[in-house]
C-alpha cells in the first residue's frame, strides 16, 4: 500500500504537530506503507519523509521545478520526481497512491486534500480520503462539512465516507477495512 500524504509546508506553532508526523511516519515505515508526498524538506511535509526514511521506508516525492528551492527538496528520499507544473504534482501524487491522507496543514493542503476527495465524488478514482486530526486541527472543519450537509450542498454520504482518525494504527485499519465509497455518477 502507499499512502500520499498531504501535509503543511510550516511546523505549525504547537510542537506536537512535527511529533505526530514523526509518529505516524515510524509507523508507515515499520509497516511497508510507502509514503507519497509533496518532495520538500520543510515543515511537516519534511518531518513525515525523514521520519520514514530514518525507520527504513519508502518515501516517493513529487515536487515541481520551480519549488525545489523554495520548499527546498527532500535529498534524501527514496526517490524524488521533478514535473512542470502543480496540475502534474497533483496527478502524479494521485496515480501512485493508493489512499490520500490530510495532515494539519494550511490553504495548500486543504486544495490538494479537496481535489482528491471531489474527484471521488464525481466518479474519477475511487481511493479513500482521510483527516489525520492532530490536536483535534479538522474538527472546525469537519463541523462545517456537516453544516454544508445539513443545509443541502453535499450528500451526507460523502461526509461520511471521510476517515477520521488520530492514531497511526487507527487510521491504517480504518483505510485497510473501510470500502470504497460510491462515487455520485
Ligand atoms: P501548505 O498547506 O499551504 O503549507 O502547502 C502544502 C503543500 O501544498 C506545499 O507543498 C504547496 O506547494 C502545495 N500546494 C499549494 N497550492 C497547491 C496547488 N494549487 N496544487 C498543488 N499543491 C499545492
Amino acid at each position: 500500500m502507499k499512502i500520499a500524504i498531504y501535509c503543511g509546508s510550516s511546523d505549525g506553532v504547537n510542537p506536537i504537530y512535527k511529533k505526530e508526523a514523526k509518529r505516524l511516519g515510524e509507523y508507515l515505515a515499520k509497516n511497508d506503507i510507502g509514503l507519497v508526498y509533496g518532495g520538500a524538506k520543510i515543515g511537516i511535509m519534511g518531518e513525515i519523509a525523514s521520519s520514514v526514511m530514518k525507520n527504513g521506508g519508502i518515501v516517493e516525492g513529487v515536487i515541481t521545478e520551480f519549488l525545489q528551492d523554495k520548499e527546498t527538496a527532500h535529498e534524501h528520499i527514496t526517490k524524488l520526481a521533478v514535473v512542470k507544473n502543480m496540475h502534474e504534482r497533483k496527478n502524479t501524487m494521485m496515480e501512485l497512491s493508493d489512499a490520500f491522507v490530510a495532515l494539519p496543514g494550511g490553504a495548500g493542503t486543504m486544495e490538494e486534500i479537496f481535489e482528491a476527495w471531489t474527484w471521488l465524488q464525481i466518479g474519477l478514482h475511487k481511493k479513500l480520503c482521510a483527516f489525520y486530526n492532530i490536536n483535534g486541527f479538522y474538527d472546525s472543519l469537519l463541523e462545517f462539512l456537516s453544516h454544508m450537509s445539513k443545509e443541502g450542498f453535499l450528500n451526507k454520504k460523502y461526509v461520511d465516507s471521510l476517515i477520521v482518525e488520530d492514531t497511526p494504527e487507527g487510521l491504517i485499519r480504518a483505510l485497510e477495512i473501510t470500502k470504497n465509497p460510491l462515487s455520485k455518477w
